[in-house]
């Protein structure tokens, strides 16, 4: 039978299986296996040229039992119904595995920016929160940056909906400029958090950082500040990639001239003549790889050719279900997506709590907070994995759906 890659059909059947062993009824399954809300919008924008164009817009809201809902919005030609779902679904996940007061939502805007210019952009952006206006708010759904938008994005987004409300809002969103209310720290939480959690996992498998191999497959924000993080740290960066192709020297890699020459989008393979492909980079010899890209990387397929001892998904959904079979049964520790991936989200509710509170943190402060969260929810999943003898996936789905289903407990929905 052919395997399943649909994201949002595998997450359901994690959180049904999450939920059975956590003792949950049928019930609490048909209410979280679902988004409370999904808003479709179309937005026209005024392109440079003149003509108008249509776009299309989701927001997902999975559940806001716990509190007001939260996840990025992401820009990218790909971008579909099915895969904000189930991206909202992973954002409850992880706000779980982090004890963050949210729910989890996620929005999207099928366009490609890299062939929009920065006007455009800017008109998508405010169209964007112009459409769904009426169901976001500080108070009630927070979006924040995703694939392809970054905090100048954000700052388009915080002034289309201060203007709309008519007052300063800057808890609306996430992932803004320092200048407006954003936190020190933001810009490199996730690869911050992904870093946690290859030191912590390293340390289960006796793996020393300095002169550990590494390949981050992906150069976009997570997968660029994670290879000059472990560059830092005294591992070797042997392999790198992005949309176009990946390089791969055992004798590791120049990180700071890569991260030099790469463009905003993360394209730097292009710049060489000897690539290879993001499929045989998977493949190529390493004590940790990293997806930081795109779904579906690592699948039945070539599970069984991954040379890693450690998987650390900074990436959503890089490995299917039956791949994260084959490759805990291999004895690779697999860190999954939903707390490898939630660095972000957990800075970005740092950021939320100094809007409200108009008091901000150092960046020292922010880290060492961040620190603590993670290796806290880290031990806590590697800890349910082992006493439940499950592997670190559905550890960290019990681990971070029961916040949801308590909340929607509590609150008498089920
Ligand atoms: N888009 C990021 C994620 O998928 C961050 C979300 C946020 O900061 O709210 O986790």
């Amino acid at each position: 039978m052919a395997e399943n890659l649909n994201l949002f059909t595998s997450t359901q059947n994690v959180i049904k299986e999450a939920l059975t062993k956590l003792g949950y009824s049928e019930e609490m399954y048909e209410l979280l296996k679902e988004p409370l809300r999904m808003m479709t919008v179309r937005i026209p924008v005024k392109m440079d040229d003149g003509s108008v164009k249509i776009f299309t817009g989701y927001r997902a809201q999975h559940n806001d039992a716990p509190g007001p809902t939260k996840g990025g919005v992401r820009f990218h030609p790909e971008v579909s119904e099915e895969e904000v779902k189930a991206l909202s679904m992973w954002m409850t996940l992880k706000a779980g595995i982090v004890d963050l007061p949210y729910g989890g939502g996620k929005g999207g805007v099928v366009c490609d920016p890299r062939q929009l210019s920065m006007r455009e952009i800017e008109n998508v952006s405010r169209g964007y929160v112009r459409a769904i206006s009426q169901i976001v708010g500080p108070t009630k759904d927070i979006p924040a940056p995703d694939v392809y938008t970054n905090s100048q994005i954000m700052a388009w987004m915080m002034d289309e909906y201060s203007r709309i409300r008519e007052f300063d809002s800057p808890g609306f969103i996430t992932g803004k400029p320092l200048a407006l209310g954003g936190s020190h720290g933001r810009e490199k939480a996730t690869a911050q958090g992904v870093t946690i959690c290859i030191h912590e996992a390293a340390k289960k498998r006796g793996i020393d950082i300095k002169g550990a191999r590494v390949i981050v497959q992906g150069f976009g924000n997570a997968g660029s500040f994670l290879s000059k993080f472990m560059h830092d740290a005294g591992a070797l960066v042997v392999g790198i990639s992005d949309a176009y192709g990946g390089i791969y020297d055992p004798a590791g890699l120049d990180i700071d001239y890569l991260l030099d020459r790469r463009d905003s989008f993360g394209t730097i393979t292009t710049l060489f003549d000897n690539t290879i492909t993001n499929q045989e980079l998977l493949e190529k010899e390493c004590d940790i790889l990293v997806p930081a890209a795109i779904s579906n990387q690592i699948t039945a397929d070539n599970a069984n050719s991954i040379q890693a001892s450690i998987v650390v998904e900074a990436a959503n959904g890089p490995t299917t279900l039956e791949a994260t079979k084959i490759l805990t049964e291999r004895g690779i520790l697999l860190v999954p997506d939903v707390l490898a991936s939630s660095g972000g989200v957990t800075v970005s509710y740092f950021e939320w709590v100094q809007n409200n509170q108009g008091y901000y943190w150092t960046e020292e402060e922010v880290n060492k907070k961040l620190h603590e969260n993670l290796i806290k929810a880290f031990d806590n999943i590697y800890e349910v994995s082992q006493t439940r003898g499950v592997n670190m996936r559905l550890a960290a789905y019990m681990v971070g759906v029961r916040r949801a289903a308590e909340a929607s407990k509590f609150r008498g929905w089920v």
